[in-house]
C-alpha cells in the first residue's frame, strides 16, 4: 500500500471506532474482550491437544493400561477450553452481534437523518451532494456495522496470529517469518481487489442514480399519467435496461481478473506447508521430536499462514470498506452553506417588521447573476404583489428572503437589522410560506393544518384557518372530519390539487405569523374560490405583512404596492393604478389579460 493509503486506512480505523463507541461503550468493550478472548483460544486449545497427544503416547509406552490421574486432567483442561470457545461463540454471535447490530442501524439511520434534515437547500441542489447523499444511503450505512465487525476480526486473527508466532518461535527462530513472507501475494492480490471495487462503485454512482430516477418514475403516481398518454413507459423501462447492463459490465470486469489470479497463493502457502512436515518427518521417526509437538507445530503454522492471510485480507477488507463508508464520514462532516451568527440579534418582539432590500445581487454557485441590484422596502403590515415572466427571478427573491441562500452582494435588513446577523430560526417565527411546491401530507387533516405551528391542539384557530382558505368546505364533507386520514398511502382520502393546496394555504394560515409569503399559493384553485381567499387573507392579514407572487392582476391589484421583475431587475413598482398610469410593461401585462376574460 502506498502511504497514503495507509494513512487513510489507519484514520479509516480510528474513525470507524470511534463511531463504535459512541454508538454503545458497553457492547465496545464486551465485543472487543471476547474477541481478543477467540484470538488466544486455538493457540491454547492447540497446546491441550499436544499435551493430551504425549501423555497418552508416554503412558502407552510405560505399559499403563489405566487412565491416569494426570491423562485426565489433560484430558478435563482439553475440553473446558472447548465448552469456553463454544460459549464465548454462542454469547458473542447470539446475543452480543445481534443486539448491538439492531441498536447500531437504529443509531446510524437516526445521525444521518438528523445531519440531512440540517442540510442547507444549496447542498440538495449540489448534483456532488446529491451523489454523496445517494452513496451513504445505498452503501456507506449499511457498510459501518460490517466494517465495525471486520475490525474487530481483525483483532482476533492478529492475536491468534502473535500467539501462534510466539509458540513456533519456541520451535524455530525462521520459521514463523518464512510462513508470514509466503502469505504476501495474497495481499497484493486482495489490495488490487478493494482498488476494483472502489472503482467501480465511484465509476457507476451517475448510472446509479440515473437508475434509482428512471425507476421512480415508472413508479411515480403523478408520472403515470404522462407516461401512459405519450407512450413513454417503453423509453424508460429501456433506459432501465441499458443502465443497468452498463452497472453489470463495470462490476464483472475487475472480478473476473481477481478471479484469474487468486489461485498463485493458494497454491504456494499450501506446498509450503508440505515442505516444512517434509523435513521434520526424519526428527520424528528419530523421536527428536515428539508426535504432540509436530501435531502442535503443524497446527500452529496453519494459524500463522491462515491468519496472516486472514489479518491481511480483514486488512483489504477494512481498506475496501474504508473507501465506501469515507463517503459517511465526508457527509458527517458537511459544514452549513448558509451560517448562522452566534448568538445573533434577536427581537424583542415577533411582529410585523420593517423589510428592506438594499442593491441585493445574487446568483446559484456557478450561475449567471438572477437578482441585479434590487432594491425596495416592506413597511409592517403592508402587502406586496411580485410580478414577473418566468424566470424573472421572483421566487429566488422570496428564496433569500427566507434565507435559503445568502445574497451574494447588498443587504437585507429586518428592522435595519442586516439578515445575516438574526438567527434563522429566530427569523422563522415570523414568517410564514407556501411554496408552489408545498406539501402533501399522507397526515390527517388536523395535522396538515398544524403541524406548522408550536401550538398543536387550537380547535378554533384550525376551523377558522381553514374557512379562511376555503378548505372547510370540502373538510366538513369527511365522515372524520378533521380526523381524516389523508392520501392513497395509508388509505386515506385522495384530494385534489387544488384541494391540497387549500388544506396548504390552511397550514400557511394556522401559524398565524406577523409576514406571510405566498408563492402563486392559488395556481391550481379556481378563479372564483381564489377571489374569496385572497379577500380573506386581505381581512385576516390587514395589519400583517403579506409578501406574494401572482401571474392573476385581479388579486395583484389590491396589493399595497407591486413590483414588476424582468431579468432579475426591477423594471417597475408603485401602485396598480400608478402601473397602470405609467403604460409600462405592468400594464401591458394587466391589459392583456383583460383582454383575454373579455374577448
Ligand atoms: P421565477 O420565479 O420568476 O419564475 P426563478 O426565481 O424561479 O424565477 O428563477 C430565476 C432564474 O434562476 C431562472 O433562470 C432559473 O433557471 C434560475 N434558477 C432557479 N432556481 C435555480 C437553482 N436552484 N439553481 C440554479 N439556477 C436556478
Amino acid at each position: 500500500m502506498t502511504q497514503k493509503q495507509n494513512k487513510n486506512l489507519f484514520k479509516g480505523i480510528r474513525d470507524t471506532i470511534s463511531v463504535a463507541w459512541a454508538i454503545d461503550k458497553k457492547f465496545f468493550l464486551i465485543t472487543a474482550l471476547l474477541m481478543l478472548l477467540g484470538g488466544l483460544l486455538p493457540v491454547f486449545t492447540g497446546y491441550a491437544s499436544k499435551l493430551f497427544l504425549d501423555s497418552i503416547i508416554s503412558t502407552a509406552a510405560g505399559g499403563i493400561t489405566i487412565v491416569t490421574s494426570a491423562l485426565l486432567g489433560i484430558l478435563v483442561f482439553r475440553y473446558a477450553l472447548y465448552i469456553i470457545v463454544e460459549f464465548r461463540n454462542v454469547y458473542l454471535y447470539e446475543y452480543v452481534q445481534r443486539s448491538s447490530r439492531l441498536k447500531a442501524q437504529a443509531w446510524l439511520n437516526l445521525t444521518a437523518s438528523q445531519k440531512i434534515s440540517g442540510l442547507d437547500l444549496q447542498h440538495f441542489e449540489n448534483p456532488e451532494t446529491q451523489d454523496l447523499i445517494s452513496k451513504i444511503w445505498r452503501d456507506a450505512l449499511g457498510r459501518i456495522i460490517p466494517a465495525i465487525n471486520n475490525i474487530f476480526f481483525a483483532g482476533t486473527y492478529a492475536t491468534t496470529l502473535i500467539g501462534s508466532i510466539l509458540a513456533l518461535l519456541s520451535f524455530s527462530s525462521w520459521l514463523p517469518f518464512v510462513a508470514i513472507a509466503i502469505t504476501i501475494p495474497r495481499l497484493i492480490i486482495l489490495r488490487d481487489r478493494a482498488d476494483f471495487s472502489w472503482s467501480i462503485f465511484d465509476r457507476t454512482a451517475p448510472e446509479s442514480r440515473k437508475l434509482g430516477y428512471y425507476t421512480d418514475l415508472t413508479q411515480d403516481k403523478d408520472a403515470v399519467i404522462e407516461t401512459r398518454i405519450f407512450g413513454t413507459q417503453g423509453y424508460f423501462l429501456n433506459q432501465i435496461k441499458v443502465m443497468q447492463e452498463k452497472i453489470l459490465g463495470e462490476t464483472l470486469k475487475p472480478i473476473q481478473k481477481y478471479l484469474g489470479k487468486i489461485w498463485i497463493p493458494t497454491i504456494m502457502e499450501n506446498v509450503f506447508i508440505f515442505f516444512i512436515i517434509y523435513l521434520k518427518l526424519p526428527a520424528v521417526l528419530s523421536g527428536a521430536i515428539s508426535i504432540g509437538t509436530i501435531t502442535f507445530v503443524i497446527q500452529m503454522l496453519n494459524e500463522v499462514i491462515d491468519n496472516s492471510s486472514n489479518v491481511h485480507s480483514q486488512l483489504s477488507n477494512i481498506y475496501e470498506d474504508q473507501l465506501y463508508i469515507a463517503n459517511y464520514f465526508t457527509f458527517m462532516n458537511l459544514q452549513p452553506l448558509v451560517k448562522d451568527k452566534e448568538p445573533g440579534h434577536r427581537f424583542e418582539e415577533i411582529k410585523p417588521p420593517k423589510i428592506g432590500f438594499q442593491n441585493v445581487s445574487f446568483e446559484y454557485p456557478n450561475g449567471p447573476a438572477v437578482l441585479k441590484k434590487v432594491s425596495f422596502s416592506i413597511q409592517p403590515g403592508e402587502h406586496l404583489a411580485i410580478v414577473g415572466p418566468n424566470g424573472a427571478g421572483k421566487t429566488t427573491l422570496v428564496k433569500v428572503l427566507l434565507r435559503l441562500y445568502d445574497v451574494s452582494k447588498g443587504s437585507i435588513l429586518i428592522n435595519d437589522v442586516d439578515l445575516r446577523d438574526i438567527p434563522r430560526t429566530h427569523w422563522y417565527e415570523f414568517v410564514g410560506t407556501l411554496f408552489q411546491s408545498f406539501q402533501k401530507y399522507a397526515l390527517t387533516v388536523r395535522e396538515n393544518i398544524t403541524m406548522s405551528s408550536k401550538e398543536k391542539d387550537n380547535e378554533e384557530k384550525m376551523k377558522k384557518a381553514a374557512q379562511l382558505s376555503g378548505a372547510a368546505e370540502f373538510i366538513e364533507k369527511f365522515s372524520k372530519k378533521y380526523e381524516q386520514q389523508l392520501g392513497r398511502q395509508f388509505d386515506g382520502e385522495e384530494l385534489s390539487v387544488g384541494q391540497w393546496q387549500k388544506l396548504a394555504l390552511a397550514r400557511a394560515f394556522y401559524e398565524e405569523a406577523p409576514v406571510l409569503i405566498l408563492d402563486e399559493p392559488t395556481s391550481a384553485i379556481d378563479a372564483e374560490a381564489e377571489a374569496e381567499i385572497f379577500e380573506n387573507l386581505n381581512n385576516a392579514y390587514k395589519h400583517k405583512t403579506l409578501i406574494f407572487i401572482s401571474h392573476r392582476f385581479s388579486t395583484v391589484r389590491n396589493a399595497d404596492k407591486i413590483i414588476v421583475l424582468k431579468d432579475g431587475e426591477i423594471v417597475e413598482s408603485g401602485t396598480h393604478q400608478s402601473l397602470i398610469d405609467n403604460k409600462g410593461i405592468y400594464a401591458r401585462m394587466f391589459q392583456k389579460q383583460a383582454k383575454g376574460y373579455i374577448d
